[in-house]
């Protein structure tokens, strides 16, 4: 029964919210107790010699969270380098130092907030220096925005692609679009 362990599931809130992943073995206890209900699975099961238990892929609870107590992101540097999945948002390098870009600079009143910090390759913090985007004629490759959701990339990349399918259906398009290119690292 290790599998168990190294399965994960997506467990979404009541409002099909998603919240974070447990392992499968959390998940079923879950549903034996009649606290989460199975939203979708993709027929994994797990066999001992008596029982045969079919492993949900998403998990939905059947009370609702406050999302203030669970998995709240706090705003970081090593955030936003999560975020952005180490890669500069200017020319998407994922070579060399890496650093944070503040999109309006601090000296045009630009604040640090997820909004406007971004991960930037050497080269493109230099070009860009103290200048805006216009002035600088850089363009980002997408708008930064506080995640909802950020997760390991090993977590996606140790799951079936039928696991994952599944998943998608119930995570932000950010979370999903980033997903397609590598991941999110957590
Ligand atoms: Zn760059």
């Amino acid at each position: 029964m290790e599998i168990y362990k190294n399965i994960r599931v997506l467990v979404l809130n009541q409002t099909y919210e998603p919240l974070h992943f447990c392992n499968a073995k959390r998940a079923i206890v879950m549903l034996l107790k009649g606290r989460a209900e199975k939203i979708e699975s993709d027929g994994m099961v797990v066999r001992s010699p008596t029982v045969t238990i079919k492993i949900p892929s998403v998990i939905r609870l059947m009370r609702y969270i406050k999302r203030s107590y669970h998995g709240r992101i706090a705003f970081s540097k090593r955030n936003v380098f999560r975020r952005d999945d180490f890669t500069c948002q200017y020319c998407g390098s994922r070579e060399g130092t890496l650093t944070i870009d503040h999109v309006i600079p601090r000296s045009h009143g630009g604040e640090s907030c997820w909004e406007n910090m971004v991960v930037a390759c050497q080269r493109c913090n230099l070009k860009k220096g103290d200048q805006t985007l216009k002035e600088a004629s850089m363009r980002l490759l997408r708008r930064p925005t506080k995640p909802s959701f950020l997760f390991h990339k090993n977590i996606y990349r140790s799951m079936p692609e039928s696991f994952v399918k599944n998943w998608n259906k119930y995570l932000p398009d950010d979370v999903t679009h980033r997903m397609d290119k590598g991941g999110l690292q957590l």
